[in-house]
C-alpha cells in the first residue's frame, strides 16, 4: 500500500534534493529569468497543450507584441489571435485577452496573488492559479500538470486512477507538506523540471533521478504510474472542404464567434455524412451560396485533430470561370494568398497553401 505521509526530516531532505538538482540542471528559459506576473501569466497560457521549444518564439513575439496587460486588453481581438496563428487551441489566446480586460477592470491592471482571486479571472483554473501563486509571488500552493501528477504519483506509488478529485487532492497535499520555506517558487518549478527531463512518461532516468531515494517507484516499473483511465477513441468527423478560386483570390468564410477554432478563417468546410457525394455537396454548396454549380475536382486529404474529435478532411478545388464576379457569403471574403496569410487561419488552410506554393 502506498505511504502518501512524510516526516519533517523526510520533507527536508525531498526538498532540499529537488532545489539543488534545479539549480544545477534547470534549463535556462524565457519566462524564467523574470518575476513579471504578466509575462509568466503568458508563459503558462502558451505552455498548456504545447511543447517548450515551441513556445519560446511565439513568447518573444507575443510580448514585444502586447508588453503589457493594458496592451493586451486594448488589442483587438483580430491581432491577437494572428500573434498566435501556429502555436493552436486559440481558445486560450482568447481567454488570456478576455483575463487581461478583466485584470484591467477588477484589479487595476495588476494580477491579485491570492489563488481565489486569481481563479475568478477568465481562463485561470486551479492549475495556473497555483502555478502564477508559486511562481509569480513565491506563494506555496501547488501547480499540478502532467509533469507533476507524473512524478508525485511514482514517489508515492498511487495506485488509483491520477485525475480523479481524490487523487488530486492526494497530490495536492503532499506537495503542501514538501514546500520549502521561502522558496515556493523554485520549488513549484523544480517538480516540473524533473517531470519534464527525469522522470519521463517512457524510460523515466532513475538513475540519475536527485530524488530516487525518496521514491517507493524507484526499480519497481514507475511506468506504471500514474493509472490511466481507459482511453476511448475520439469520434471522427467527414469534412468536405471547397477551395474556391476566382482570379488570383480564393474564398475565405469566418468561423462564428463561438464554438470549435471561433473567429478563425478558413475555406468553405461542410459536415458530411459517410455515404454522401463530395462533388454533389460542392455544386450544391456553390448553388445556394454563390449563385453558380461549380465543377470540383479531388485535390487530397489531410486530418486535423482537436483534444475531443478529429476531421478526417477531403479537399476539392474548382474555380469560377464568368466573366460576371461571384456573389460574397454571409462572414466571407474573398481574398489574394499576401492577404489570406495575413489573416488568423485554420491550421489545415495554412497547410494548404504553404503546400500549393
Ligand atoms: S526515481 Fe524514477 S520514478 Fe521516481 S521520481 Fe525519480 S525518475 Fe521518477
Amino acid at each position: 500500500m502506498s505511504n502518501t505521509r512524510t516526516s519533517a526530516t523526510q520533507r527536508t531532505d525531498f526538498a532540499a534534493k529537488l532545489l539543488a538538482w534545479y539549480q544545477r540542471w534547470a534549463r535556462p528559459l524565457p519566462w524564467r529569468d523574470t518575476n513579471d506576473p504578466y509575462a509568466i501569466w503568458v508563459s503558462e497560457a502558451m505552455l498548456q497543450q504545447t511543447r517548450v521549444e515551441t513556445v519560446i518564439p511565439f513568447y518573444h513575439r507575443f510580448l514585444n507584441r502586447f508588453p503589457t496587460i493594458q496592451d493586451l486588453a486594448a488589442a483587438p481581438e483580430e491581432a491577437v489571435l494572428k500573434s498566435w496563428e501556429g502555436l493552436g487551441y486559440y481558445r486560450r489566446a482568447r481567454l488570456l485577452q478576455q483575463g487581461a480586460r478583466d485584470v484591467l477592470t477588477r484589479f487595476n491592471g495588476k494580477l491579485p496573488a491570492d489563488p481565489d482571486l486569481l481563479k475568478s479571472i477568465p481562463g485561470i483554473g486551479p492549475y495556473m492559479a497555483g502555478a502564477l501563486a508559486s511562481i509569480a509571488f513565491n506563494i506555496p500552493i501547488p501547480a499540478i500538470d502532467g509533469n507533476v501528477i507524473r512524478v508525485v504519483t511514482r514517489i508515492l506509488t498511487w495506485e488509483e486512477e491520477a485525475r480523479t478529485a481524490r487523487s488530486l487532492q492526494v497530490i495536492h497535499h503532499w506537495i503542501m507538506e514538501q514546500f520549502p520555506t521561502d522558496a515556493a517558487r523554485e520549488f513549484t518549478q523544480s517538480l516540473m523540471e524533473l517531470g519534464a527531463l527525469i522522470c519521463l512518461p517512457k524510460k523515466p532516468r532513475c538513475l540519475h533521478c536527485p530524488v530516487q531515494s525518496n521514491c517507493q517507484a524507484a526499480g519497481n516499473v514507475p511506468e506504471r504510474y500514474p493509472t490511466k483511465k481507459i482511453a476511448r477513441e475520439i469520434p471522427s468527423e467527414r469534412r468536405i472542404i471547397l477551395r474556391i478560386q476566382w482570379n488570383e483570390k480564393h474564398l475565405l468564410v469566418r468561423r462564428p464567434e463561438t464554438g470549435l477554432l471561433a473567429g478563425l478563417w478558413e475555406y468553405p468546410n461542410i459536415a458530411a455524412k459517410l455515404n454522401e457525394d463530395a462533388l454533389t455537396l460542392g455544386a450544391r454548396w456553390t448553388h445556394d451560396q454563390l449563385g453558380r454549380i461549380l465543377e470540383f475536382r479531388f485535390i487530397s486529404t489531410m486530418t486535423q485533430v482537436f483534444t475531443h474529435r478529429r476531421w478526417d478532411l477531403e479537399i476539392y478545388a474548382a474555380e469560377w470561370k464568368e466573366n460576371q464576379a461571384p456573389r460574397t457569403p454571409p462572414n466571407s471574403d474573398w481574398f489574394l494568398q499576401t492577404e489570406e496569410a495575413a489573416l488568423p487561419r485554420v491550421a489545415f488552410v495554412r497547410r494548404l497553401q504553404s503546400e500549393t506554393k
